[in-house]
């Protein structure tokens, strides 16, 4: 695992960081950020386009990001990524920022254009590329149910799909509340009469086995994106028998291997993927913000599944 540096190392014009070999001019900046891996695909990618500069990781408290992301043109960086806690944070830090971005209420992505900070957020449009890789299929012409609707990654999903104006769209969460405050957020999106049927165009419910069956039996796409799933012991996230053969299935999580709600699908006849591809994606794309070129995917997907 590559080494973590500090804020500290950025803010006092990044000596350090500059004189590595090749020198930092990109990094992760997290709170925890040890266990990233984005380190190994971005450098795979500078290597493989023959870019003088390596991708590190930086541990920023949160009191440090605003004086961090301020710090880096001068201390030479072309940009950064941002990951949890800091996200909403660095929205608020940056000079402009992206219709997605603002809608989505965060940035993952910093590009340093001479002295501004211009903010992107590469995980809605990421999701849409894994969602097409995976499944050959464009999220405009899928009934899509997100769990997990009301924390950071459902939320970056559901603003993509209703920007996407997808078929159908039904927000799931624990706190029912946050649920339903994203969808009257995401209503402008679905007046239309373009949908058919009779299930409403969008729709928040609790994270319930009975509204869950209700609502599974008119989407194409489930998505997990509750911070359930990782661990073996964690409780199922919707019972195997709501599982139909017609659906999709994709689990956000990018630790790799089959996740327990992948088996069940996979059980049930549905089709499943991980998180792995969103993770890929949304990574090339922040390559292709920072370059302006496009990114070398077969690299950077062989460093990632390696690491
Ligand atoms: P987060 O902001 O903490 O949100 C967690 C979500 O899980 C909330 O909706 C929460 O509901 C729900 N939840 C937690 N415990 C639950 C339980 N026992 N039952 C039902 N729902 C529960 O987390 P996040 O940052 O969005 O990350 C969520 C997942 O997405 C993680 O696995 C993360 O690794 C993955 N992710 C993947 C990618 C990728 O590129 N593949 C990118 C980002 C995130 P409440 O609102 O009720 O608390």
């Amino acid at each position: 695992m590559s080494e973590v540096h500090a804020a500290a190392d950025l803010l006092d014009g990044a000596p350090v960081l500059r004189g590595l070999t090749p020198p930092a001019r990109l990094a992760v900046l997290g709170d925890p950020v040890e266990h990233s891996k984005s380190p190994a695909f971005h450098n795979a990618a500078l290597r493989a386009a023959g870019i003088d500069a390596q991708y590190v990781k930086i541990l920023v408290r949160p009191e440090e990001l605003s004086g961090t992301l301020r710090a880096l043109p001068a201390a030479g960086f072309l940009g950064v990524n941002v990951t949890l806690p800091h996200k909403a944070a660095a929205l608020a830090t940056v000079d402009e920022a992206d219709d997605y971005a603002k809608k989505s209420g965060a940035v993952n992505t910093v590009l340093v254009d001479d002295d501004a900070l211009r903010g992107f957020n590469t995980d809605g449009p990421g999701f849409l590329r894994a969602i097409r890789e995976d499944f050959s299929a464009d999220l405009r012409d899928l009934r899509i149910l997100i769990l997990g609707a009301g924390g950071g990654a459902g939320r970056a999903i559901a603003v993509q799909c209703a920007l996407e104006r997808c078929e159908r769209l039904v927000l799931v969460n624990r706190t029912v509340e946050k649920a339903r405050a994203l969808a009257a957020e995401l209503a402008p999106c679905f007046r239309s009469d373009r949908l058919l049927g009779p299930a409403e165009r969008l729709a928040a419910i609790p994270h319930e086995d009975e509204a869950l069956r209700a609502e599974l039996a008119h989407v194409d796409l489930v998505v997990n994106a509750t911070s359930l799933g990782m661990k073996r012991s964690d409780p199922p996230l919707l019972p195997q028998s709501h599982l139909t053969p017609n659906l999709m299935v994709y689990d956000a999580i990018y630790t790799g291997g089959k996740t327990r709600l992948i088996e069940d699908a996979e059980q049930a006849g549905a089709r499943a993927a991980n998180g792995l591809s969103m993770l890929l994606h949304q990574g090339a794309l922040s390559f292709e913000i920072w370059f302006n070129r496009p990114a070398p995917l077969a690299v950077m997907r062989a460093a990632l599944l390696a690491a």
